[in-house]
């Protein structure tokens, strides 16, 4: 197949008039600058006039959609959540689990051994993201705090018995036996990223210095400068801001973080140091005023966000990738390229997947969004197969 007059979006630039040719699933030629590539006898041609061509959006945080959630633990919840988001341009995401008893989360590693991961129907399932519940209780978000403990050895040994289907693990670092937990699960593979935390400076670095190399939706529910007597001292959100090492999540749906607050930390973290993620629930995809539950807390959506029943706390997202990334545009002056980069290659680098995914480049998957002037979604592929 064959995508002519089409704007490449390069990690580096936008290429005007381009063309791509996918074969056998991947990405098999990109044009030059200002070279044409003629359709072979039988190729399939998608004349694209002008629109955006971006590599498929890489989602390391969702919890569901459509009043689907992960928790439920069932193939058809995780096929109707990835056919969701592939709306959205997303074609690989992490399916993410909330703070909830260890049995409920070894359910859905369980089930998510029991579906093909690269044939959702939608976007392919790169893993499960455990979310809590090693949470401190005064940064619970929409997490229910009865459930949130410190880190413990014969749970989290569990977990890794199915190693190769978690992508990383959020925890708070200042929990008593956090810093062993990340050890741990560092030399399972499993990536760790601070969250739901009240960490001071030291906690943050020792966290570092275990192997800790994220930070959970940056800004949300997490520390921030505050003085310890006279003095005032990081949090984990600086310690994030400061380190070139975290890459910094971000739920750039306009709601969970103010345009100055995403500007400053694009300006701490440059185009790299920031991963684009929805963090949506099962409110996205709902209508104003539709309930559904976060694990056992009931939520309802209202314009743009959903919140708790009472109205007092933010209870994931209803957004989708590609509304990310026009927000990073619109509000945050990024470069599209890079916004995009920040929705595609830099969570497939920190997954280790940037090698088969994540870029337009040949011989990566051809894993591709199609989108229009105002960065809505017109097409979306798999493997070179539309999947939206
Ligand atoms: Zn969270």
């Amino acid at each position: 197949m064959l995508f002519k007059n089409v704007r490449l979006i390069l990690p580096d630039r936008i290429q005007p008039a381009g063309a791509l040719r996918v074969r056998d699933g991947c990405i098999a030629q990109i044009s030059a600058p200002g070279e044409t590539l003629a359709a072979e006898p039988g190729e399939a041609v998608l004349d694209a006039n002008g629109k955006f061509l971006a590599p498929g959006f890489v989602d390391m945080h969702i919890h569901g959609a459509l009043r689907r959630d992960s928790m439920e633990a069932s193939p058809e919840a995780f096929s109707q959540i990835c056919k969701f988001h592939a709306s959205g341009g997303t074609t690989a995401l992490a399916l993410t689990t909330v703070s909830a008893p260890q049995s409920e989360i070894v359910a859905v590693l369980k089930a998510a051994g029991s579906i093909d991961p690269n044939a959702t129907g939608g976007a392919r399932i790169v893993g499960i993201h455990i979310e809590g519940p090693y949470f401190s209780k005064e940064k619970p978000g929409a997490h229910l705090p009865d459930l949130l403990r410190h880190p413990n050895p014969a749970e989290y040994s569990e977990w890794l018995q199915y190693r190769d289907r978690i992508t990383q693990v959020t925890l708070a670092p200042e929990l008593p036996g956090a810093l062993a937990c990340i050890e741990a699960l560092c030399a399972a593979g499993i990536r760790v990223s601070g969250g739901h935390s009240d960490a001071w400076d030291e906690d943050a670095a020792a966290g570092f210095a275990h192997g800790m190399r994220q930070a959970t939706h940056t800004f949300n529910c997490m520390s921030g400068a505050r003085r310890r007597g006279p003095y005032r001292v990081a949090g984990l959100l600086e310690f994030a801001m400061g380190e070139p090492e975290m890459l910094c999540e971000l739920i750039a749906d306009g709601h969970h973080v103010s345009p100055t607050l995403m500007r400053a930390l694009y300006r701490a973290k440059g185009p790299d140091g920031i991963a684009l993620v929805t963090d949506a629930g099962g409110g996205a995809g709902l209508a104003v005023g539709e309930s559904f539950m976060v694990g056992c807390i009931k939520a309802v959506v209202h314009d743009g966000i959903s919140l708790t029943e009472d109205g007092s706390a933010l209870a994931c997202s209803v957004a989708r990738m590609n509304e990310l990334v026009r927000t990073m545009v619109e509000k945050v002056d990024v470069p599209l390229q890079e916004a995009v980069g920040m929705a595609s290659l830099n969570p497939a680098k920190a997954l280790g997947l940037d090698h088969t995914l994540g870029s337009l480049q040949s011989g990566l998957k051809a894993d591709l969004v199609l989108l229009n002037d105002d960065l809505g979604v017109e097409m979306t592929f798999l493997e070179g197969q539309r999947v939206f």
